[in-house]
């Protein structure tokens, strides 16, 4: 017989459960811990106990989160593996992105010219059915060595382009708040750097993790920006909104980057729910992505015509704030690739025909004026 997860909160005390450290201490990781508190299939029984398969590890609260009663249960796609995962298709790349082949540094991507990304640990609160850094995540559950730091920052101040730095992983907010501050505080110490982002899961699988302790730390290196993922409505809960609302208040803009997945979120019902809850809690839909060709991700995978129409639903819809830029990362390592559904419907030298969000059509005349005299 299963037992309810929140039944720990009964031999825990709340206390505990709130406390970010015991929820990622306590990460349930195989089968055997699973499965005292979820009846488990067999697909997920044989993907949990195959010894090829990808990391896991699953906070109780993240856990708890999982309607028992339903198959299809969104959050639990994306914390328990099944047998579809094992299967390899022929698209698929350990390094989708090539992001291995654009690294000047260990720990460091630098794919377009006045940004970075720093992989500041390969350690998760939660390892993602859906992860498109797979392949690097939750094996060493390493931070980044001193050295490694140094070498990425001196890095950064020989190049003078570059403006806007993410911290990135793995989860940063898996380190401690004095290791994630040496970080942010070494980047911040750069002129030229104008930016810091942090992209983190915290809010959605560890939400206890945004305490104000951090988030007093956080607010002295302004502007500071952080990306986060919720990818289903139900993922914002009380304990996520309040973590939301906490950076907020510490004057963070919050963004988020949702994965299309099929059965999770691949409808225009779903995605609608999840930007307006997200925009009620402040925070930004920033982009949503076609799901990469990571290994052992075919069964995720959408038509991008679906993505197409779920902007086409959106865009004109609702709040023009609440709409994502829908992006295909380019296999290979093009870069995000903007996806948008199409409005216009020819052009002339003299003219441009649109189409608007209701099938409008509509003409805008070009000026007289060439902009070559100016
Ligand atoms: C996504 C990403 C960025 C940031 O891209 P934005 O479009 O500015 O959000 C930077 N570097 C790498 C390697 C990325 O994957
Ligand atoms: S939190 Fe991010 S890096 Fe970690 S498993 Fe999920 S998608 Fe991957």
């Amino acid at each position: 017989m299963t037992q309810s997860i929140k039944n720990i909160v009964e031999i825990v005390n709340q206390e505990q459960w709130e406390d970010w450290r015991w929820q990622f201490a306590n990460r349930l990781r195989t089968a055997e811990e699973i499965s005292k508190y979820i009846e488990l299939t067999e697909s997920e029984k044989q993907a949990l106990n195959a010894n090829r398969g990808f990391a896991v590890g699953i906070t109780p609260y993240y856990l708890s989160l999982i309607d028992v009663n339903n198959p299809n249960c969104p959050i639990r796609k994306q914390a328990i593996p099944n047998q579809q995962e094992l299967s390899v298709s022929a698209h698929e790349l350990a390094d989708p992105l090539a992001e291995d082949c654009k690294s000047p540094a260990a720990n460091l991507i630098h794919r377009y010219s006045d940004r970075v990304l720093i992989i500041v640990t390969e350690t998760c609160h939660m390892y993602c059915r859906h992860c498109t850094r797979r392949r690097r995540v939750g094996f060493r559950e390493a931070a980044i060595t001193p050295d490694a730091l140094t070498a990425i920052v001196s890095y950064i101040k020989n190049n003078a382009k570059i403006r806007d730095v993410l911290i990135s992983g793995g989860d940063p907010l898996t380190l401690s708040d004095i290791q994630l501050e040496k970080i942010i505080k070494a980047i911040r110490e750069i002129e030229h750097v104008e930016v810091i982002r942090i992209g983190t899961r915290a809010p959605v699988t560890n939400p206890y993790r945004v305490t104000d302790q951090l988030v007093n730390m956080l607010k002295k290196y302004h502007p500071l920006w952080i990306n986060v993922q919720f990818n289903h409505p139900t993922e914002i809960t009380a304990e996520a909104a309040k973590a939301s609302a906490k950076l907020a208040n510490a004057g963070i803009p919050l963004g988020n980057q949702t994965v299309l997945l099929k059965g999770v979120n691949n409808s225009i019902e779903i995605q609608k729910q999840l930007v307006h809850k997200l925009v009620k809690n402040r925070i930004r839909p920033y982009y949503l992505y076609q799901c990469d060709l990571a290994e052992g991700l075919e069964h995720f995978r959408t038509p991008i015509n679906r993505g197409i129409e779920i902007m086409e639903k959106l865009q004109g819809h609702t709040s023009g704030f609440a709409v994502p830029l829908f992006v295909i990362d380019a296999p290979g390592g093009g870069g995000k690739i903007p996806v948008l559904p199409q409005y216009v419907l020819y052009q002339t030298p003299e003219k441009i025909v649109l189409r608007n969000y209701e099938g409008k059509i509509f003409t805008y005349p070009e000026p007289n004026n060439s902009e070559k005299e100016e």
